[in-house]
């Protein structure tokens, strides 16, 4: 028997990549799904960024890089980011790493000792609570509410804030909700990080793709943050380069000297063409961006009205990423029964909200990077088996 360290009974993971899996075996066996589970644009990455990368990989990108990520792409990086956010960082604050969800896992770990506590949104993305309780930390759920457009109440998290607290972490626009915090919120929540000393750690991975004319704020940009703020953003959804693996971290040096660290315990470095592409993709044209975005508001408002039209369910028009969160309790099923049911009986992947946490029940998490058409078909298979 191989002995497992202790620490692994305490590790979650991504049900997105179980789904995908029993997805995969049903159509092997020749029936046919339509994937709404996964959380990536269904797009192709932009042919500049695509050719930037063939580039890079004649011109000899093709040996390690600097652990921290290549002086070029860290200078764009950190020129964006202050355009963007209205806050003034250098090449020094960020990390590269391949894809953003490292940057997770290595605050996480350079940050929380164990007993220490780790305010987290739920339901939300799932590698947080994994992370926080693997290192031993206490992860605390702070519950996103139907009835606030999936925003938390300012005074559930007061109520959660202890001596012992060390971190919170936000996600805006939000996976699994597409519910985004607003100014006010932030500028709330960042009075309390200060009064209360503890560090925040903000995954904007979704901040280009936001709707109806909002605008993304960053808790960064509110004056004294910047200096207990972790940006996590990166290339996968953006750009649709889920595949690249590029992302980066923008923190205060000191961290970002130990985040460097742990990557070169980890991985060495970000794969240098893929650096070198993702220069291009935030310095050249940025119309494909666009493009995409006003396609998912399209689509959003599809799945979104076609929702509404199947009794039993009710669902939020979502400001942000690329899901919807629709509330299926008026259908009488537990929420991974329906995504099962649904899967076996219509052909449709989804997963179930407590794939994002406890306070995900009463919920599935529909993804729209998918055709106008292929939703609407789903949408018809979803209300045909409902009916039975
Ligand atoms: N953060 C959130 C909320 C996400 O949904 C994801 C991916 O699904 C990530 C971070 C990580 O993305 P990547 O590692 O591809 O950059």
């Amino acid at each position: 028997m191989i002995h497992l360290a202790k620490r692994m009974n305490r590790l979650g993971t991504e049900t997105a990549f179980e789904v995908l899996a029993k997805a995969r075996a049903l159509e092997a066996k020749g029936k046919n799904i339509i994937h709404l589970e996964i959380g990536e644009p269904d797009f192709d990455t932009p042919s500049n960024i695509k050719n930037a990368a063939k580039k890079a990989l004649d011109d000899g990108f093709t040996h390690y890089g600097p652990a921290a990520g290549l002086p070029s792409l860290r200078e764009t990086i950190a020129k964006h980011v202050a355009d963007t956010r209205k806050i003034g960082v250098g090449p020094q604050h960020v990390v590269v790493t391949p894809g953003g969800k490292p940057i997770m896992f290595f605050l996480i770990l350079a940050c929380i000792d164990e007993g220490d506590e780790v305010i987290y949104p739920n339901p939300g993305f799932p590698i947080y609570e994994s992370v926080i309780e693997f290192v031993g930390g206490t992860a605390v759920p702070l519950q996103l509410k139907e009835e606030h457009q999936f925003r938390f109440a300012i005074d559930d998290l007061k109520r959660l804030i202890t001596k012992k607290t060390r971190l919170l972490i936000l996600n805006s626009p939000q996976n699994p909700t597409g519910g985004i915090l607003t100014e006010e919120d932030l500028r709330a929540i960042a009075q309390l990080a200060k009064e209360h000393d503890f560090l925040v750690l903000s995954d904007e991975i979704y901040s280009e793709t936001i709707y109806d004319g909002h605008r993304h704020f960053s808790i960064s940009t509110v004056p004294g943050m910047l200096e207990r703020t972790v940006i996590l953003d990166g290339f996968s959804k953006t750009f649709a380069m889920t595949g690249w693996r590029l992302g980066y971290g923008v923190m205060p040096e000191e961290l970002a000297k130990l985040v460097t660290k742990l990557q070169i315990n980890a991985t060495s470095c970000t794969a240098s063409f893929s650096q070198i592409a993702g220069i291009e993709a935030i310095s050249g044209p940025q119309d494909e961006v666009a493009k995409m975005v006003k396609e998912f508001q399209r689509r959003r408002d599809v799945i979104v009205d076609g929702l509404n039209s199947i009794p039993g369910i009710r669902c939020q028009k979502p400001a942000g990423a690329f899901y919807v969160f629709p509330n299926i309790t008026g259908t009488g099923r537990d929420a991974r029964e329906l995504a099962d049911y649904l899967l076996n009986e219509a052909g449709v992947a989804c997963l179930s909200g407590t794939a994002f946490g406890k306070f995900g029940e009463g919920y599935l998490r529909f993804s729209y990077a998918n055709s106008v058409s292929n939703i609407e078909t789903a949408l018809g298979r979803i209300a045909k088996a409902l009916k039975k």
